[in-house]
């Protein structure tokens, strides 16, 4: 009898594993470091070897989900940069080692999106966008329950769209001006050493070396004018790629995830002021709120995969 659904959400450092009831609930979850050598060949065979020790009999689990960090299509990952990985397929490696062909997998982005939509900021919702500001800006895209990955995986990726400014922000990705060089943590950096350039006030910034984003937005919560400024910015580019998702797939809600939302409703209420100044009338009631599963969400989405 089937009894369990796992979700595992594969990062650069740490697997997160979750086992699920059948009706979606998490029973219990751990995680195991994840082995990037060898080009991360041994990262399936461990997650096998700690599911089997939870769970010695197999046969009671209805499927596997996983999130990967990386653009997968139709199952298929090209490119895991950070577990080494290139051209796997993951639902054939991993299914011929528990004997299950209900295996999943999507980029860990939309998977996050996907547990959002199922059990957190968005439940019981269809139309969902995630945007998630941490060390950079992941995004994911469920539209009628389904997750868009594109042609070849990299739907919705707002992180690396191009935004018109006067700023010289160099992406990781090679380009300038990606959302993420202002809408993340880096970001908040970026932005403050170019406004505090030409700031002739005094800040209570002007006393740490190199602040850290929380110290900025925590400086702007005590309405230091330079911080307040940067956090204004800030909004203003998280607001603008509300705004592209809004207008593009026209979603009920879009969740907004990672470190930087944890300043709550200080950063809201300006995203949401922002993205107002920005939207086409008809979509302005898009709903823009705070995720609510942390990073738990991967594993609550990589399950609901094959829950359903
Ligand atoms: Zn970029």
């Amino acid at each position: 009898m089937k009894e369990w659904v796992i979700g595992i959400d594969i990062g650069g450092t740490t697997v997160k594993i979750g086992k699920f009831n059948l009706t979606g609930e998490l029973i219990k979850k751990w995680e195991i470091p994840t082995n990037t050598s060898d080009n991360g060949s041994h990262i399936l065979n461990d997650i096998y070897a700690s599911i089997k020790q939870e769970i010695p009999n197999l046969d009671a689990i209805q499927g596997y989900g996983f999130g990967v960090p990386g653009p997968v299509h139709d199952n298929f990952i090209e490119v895991a940069v950070n577990l080494g990985w290139k051209d796997v397929n993951l639902p054939k490696t991993f299914g011929d080692l528990v004997n299950n062909d209900n295996v999943v997998v999507a980029n860990d982005a939309n998977v996050a999106t996907l547990g959002e939509a199922a059990h957190g900021a968005a439940k019981g919702l269809s139309n969902v966008a995630l945007i998630t500001l941490g060390t950079g800006v992941g995004s994911g895209l469920v539209i009628n329950n389904m997750i868009i990955d594109g042609v070849n995986g990299n739907a919705g990726e707002i992180g690396h769209m191009a935004i018109h400014s006067n700023y010289h922000f160099p992406c990781n990705c090679g380009n300038v001006n990606c959302l993420e060089t202002f809408a993340s943590a880096s970001g908040v950096r970026n932005l403050y050493h170019a406004i505090a350039e030409n700031y002739t006030g005094h800040s209570l910034l002007d006393d740490i070396d190199h602040p850290s984003a929380k110290q900025i937005f925590d400086t702007a919560k005590e309405g230091d004018k330079l911080a307040l400024q940067v956090v204004e910015e800030v909004a203003d580019a998280i607001g603008y790629g509300c705004h592209v998702y809004a207008m593009l797939v026209n979603p009920k809600r879009i969740v907004l995830g990672g470190g930087l939302a944890k300043a709550g409703d200080f950063l809201l209420s300006r995203v949401q002021k922002a993205f107002l100044g920005y939207v086409f009338n008809p979509v302005k009631d898009t709903e823009i709120v705070l995720a609510t599963l942390g990073n738990d969400a991967g594993i609550y989405g990589a399950a609901e995969m094959v829950r359903t």
